[in-house]
């Protein structure tokens, strides 16, 4: 049985507008093991267990280690869920997975497709993961979820690399083309209304609620075998609301990932 590891990633140099990213992971620790509510899911089972194993913040200095850092994680076969850090962090995982698991279906949520083939110079911005995922052939399927920012550039790429985009004005949960088989779920919380999630760099209003969010996360069928929390921007947080909507996902995602083996 494999165990779970909760892990920060204290990046965000490859952020396009501010930082912030990088702080995120404490903040959200420490909503998570708060006193201002239970560890319980809506699942049922208690992140309270011993299957979960918390690293704190991972030695991340320079992008370059992140692969290796969580390729560590891997080869003792824990499931890591990152938090923390700007979505460019996402590549470097699931480069380090790519070694672990064959066919990973990636249900990716977001208000932007981050498929740019570079930016501002940098092809490994936080606007480019997918990009460099579908290029690599790291993943059979990419599923885009909630996006509202597409232009001609990012509508080409997704054709060319074959994403499933469901954009947030054809939101239809009932009919979302949900990934099945070893799937890795990376949550841009910007992707989620700025209301209900104001602590991101990226402000774009229109966006899935808590509730969408939360629904999705119960409605995958199935095995989460990795998934990251990024673009949590605490300097942009008012009163830790998205600090707090973070570690929610967090531990509905944890105890997702409890369910299988
Ligand atoms: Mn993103
Ligand atoms: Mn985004």
């Amino acid at each position: 049985m494999s165990n779970i590891a909760l892990a920060g990633i204290p990046y965000d140099r490859k952020s396009s507008f501010m930082r912030g990213a990088s702080i995120a992971p404490g903040k959200i620790r420490e909503y998570l093991y708060s006193n201002t509510g239970n560890l319980f899911a809506e699942n049922g089972l208690t992140i309270e267990n011993e299957r979960i194993r918390n690293y704190g913040d991972l030695p991340v200095n320079d992008y370059n280690d992140i692969a290796p850092s969580i390729q560590t994680l891997l080869e003792k076969s824990e499931r890591v869920l990152s938090l923390g850090g700007d979505h460019s962090i996402t590549y470097p995982v699931i480069k380090a997975y790519k070694g672990y698991y064959d066919n990973i279906e990636i249900l990716h949520i977001d208000a932007h497709a981050d498929l740019y083939d570079e930016l501002y110079g940098d092809r490994y911005s936080h606007a480019c993961p997918f990009a460099r995922i579908m290029e690599d052939n790291l993943a059979t399927r990419l599923v885009q979820v909630g996006i509202r920012t597409l232009n001609d550039h990012q509508r080409e790429q997704s054709k060319k690399f074959r994403t499933e985009i469901v954009e947030m004005k054809d939101l239809n949960l009932n009919k979302l083309p949900l990934p099945e088989k070893a799937v890795y779920l990376s949550i841009d919380l910007d992707g989620i209304d700025p209301a209900y999630a104001p602590g991101v760099s990226h402000h774009e209003p229109g966006g899935l609620s808590s509730r969408d969010v939360i629904n999705i996360i119960n409605m995958i069928k199935g095995p989460i075998i990795g998934a990251d929390i990024v673009e949590l921007n605490p300097v942009r947080d008012s009163q830790g609301i998205t600090a707090a909507l973070a570690a929610k996902l967090a531990k509905e995602i944890l105890a997702r990932m409890l369910e299988s083996e």
